[in-house]
């Protein structure tokens, strides 16, 4: 290296000592610090043109021994040329054989100020982009509001609570109920994207009966599907399947994968979903026989605003959106195109945990009343305790949480005031419904049950009638 004579370098180069004293510089070094002579650069210090503050009475320890170590070390410092003025500079410095040290000065102030522009320029459009979103969250809080009041009031003529609505406004009411729906949906996406973007979307958990929520998104999109001649179907569930879960998050899935399903099939087409349970897994799945989605585009169709061609509207956000939300429940969202074993359409597969259902406390001393109600209760995906005793009922729902009491009617009266005023008596448990199923009972008896919120109900005659009376 000390061969090569300095002037052969294109870069401010020096050679100092091993006490970082100058013994030699090129032309290039003078011009770069604005020496007037060779002579006024050598015997400086070689480790105090780096001029930051911060460097410390240690630096030229601390180079020493990175010099040993490594072969060369590489900083980035001011230095202060000989007239005072500053620039910012590359420093490489090589250690050589015979012990001194070779180091060239570069001058990155142009590099190191665009860096700095462009850091401005990033800061100020991430600002720009959090002014948009803001607004764009602010005006769609504005318009949630009169959004949901409209849904509201056009459910409520829709169910002719203003008088039977002539044929044609039945039909303008539910186009109405379609497009309201639609655009609380993109409202509330907004929303909740606003929300994870800020890392404070939180679930409100409970008891999630997937089943009736993916019935009641079928149910609301039904119109939809009509208009399209499509048919929707929902496969009959043997029972009721639990998530705990937040129910507003859960059916925004439910719904945004049904209405997926319908808006990406043509006329006519035909939309299958279902919920299965499977090794603690519930799966909602939608399958339908529409347009697809090509391979390339499968790995992106769940990031935001990310969509396939445009001939149809859409924001590019409710499948991102649902793969956040079935995250934070700890599930997962897979999407397949063609749906396996057929040759086209979209499957979609949104896989939770699941719970055991809420917890039905029976009191009752007769076997065949626990045997039915047990039954029934099963059949609707409820986990059921029985109490026979009922001597301490408090005491006996110790480390449970029952949803629900279920009392055998045909107890002696005087035992079933008991029974309730031991529930409505403990803090605890006085906000839980209970129920009295009765072969029959006097109105004075009932009136006073129903002014300690307990339901009496005569007991079913039709199973399906039971399990509806315990599914609500
Ligand atoms: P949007 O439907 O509002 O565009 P999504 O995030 O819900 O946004 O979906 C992203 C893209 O994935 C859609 O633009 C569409 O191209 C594609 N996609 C989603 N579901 C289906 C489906 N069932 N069939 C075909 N394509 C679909």
């Amino acid at each position: 290296m000390t061969e090569i004579p300095l002037d052969a370098f294109g870069e401010a180069a020096f050679i100092a000592d091993a006490d970082f004293r100058v013994v030699d510089c090129n032309a290039r070094a003078l011009e770069l610090l604005r020496a007037p002579s060779r002579e006024a650069l050598l015997g400086l210090d070689a480790t105090s043109f780096p001029n930051d503050h911060d460097l410390s009475a240690e630096f030229p320890t601390y180079l020493r021994e990175r010099l040993t170590a490594v072969p060369f070390v590489v900083l980035e410092n001011h230095v202060a040329r000989l007239d005072g003025s500053v620039f910012v500079a590359e420093c490489v410095l090589h250690r050589l054989d015979d012990g001194r040290v070779f180091a060239t000065l570069r001058d990155v102030s142009a590099r190191v100020e665009g860096l700095h522009r462009l850091e401005e320029a990033n800061e100020r459009l991430r600002a720009a982009i959090r002014d948009r979103m803001e607004f764009v969250s602010n005006v769609s809080h504005e318009l949630r509001t009169p959004l949901t009041s409209m849904s509201y009031a056009l459910a409520n003529m829709a169910r002719g609570l203003c008088g039977p609505l002539p044929d044609k406004a039945q039909a303008y009411v539910s186009r109405l109920q379609v497009d309201v729906k639609r655009l609380l949906t993109t409202v509330n996406d907004i929303l909740d994207l606003r929300q994870m973007e800020n890392g404070t979307l939180t679930l409100r958990k409970g008891f999630v009966p997937l089943v009736r929520l993916l019935g009641e998104s079928a149910d609301a999109l039904s119109i939809q599907a009509q208009a399209k001649r499509q048919t929707l179907t929902l496969a009959p569930a043997p029972k009721e399947i639990y998530v705990n879960g937040d129910r507003h998050k859960l059916e925004r899935v439910c719904f945004n994968i049904l209405s997926n399903a319908i808006k990406y099939t043509p006329e006519g087409g035909a939309v299958n979903a279902a919920v299965s349970e499977e090794g603690g897994l519930a799966h909602i799945r939608v399958d339908d026989n529409g347009i697809g989605i090509p391979p390339e585009a499968l790995p992106r169709v769940s990031q935001r605003y990310f969509r396939v061609g445009d001939q149809v509207a859409g924001t590019g956000l409710g499948l991102s959106i649902v793969r956040e939300i079935v995250e934070l429940h700890g599930g997962t969202l897979a999407i397949e195109s063609p749906v396996p074993g057929a040759d086209c359409g979209t499957r979609v597969t949104v896989s939770l945990p699941t719970c055991p259902g809420p917890l039905l406390l029976v009191v009752s001393g007769d076997e065949a009343f626990i045997g039915e109600l047990s039954g029934a209760a099963q059949d609707v995906g409820l986990s059921v305790r029985v109490d026979r005793e009922a001597i301490d009922v408090p005491k006996g729902c110790e480390g449970h949480t029952p949803a629900r009491f279920v009392l055998d009617g045909s107890l002696p009266e005087s035992c079933l005031g008991d029974i309730v005023c031991q529930i409505r008596g403990d803090a605890r448990l006085a906000p839980t419904p209970i129920l009295i199923l009765s072969p029959g009972m006097e109105p004075s008896r009932r009136a006073e049950y129903a002014r300690m919120r307990v339901e009496v109900s005569l007991w079913p005659q039709q199973p399906e009638a039971l399990r509806a009376l315990l599914r609500d």
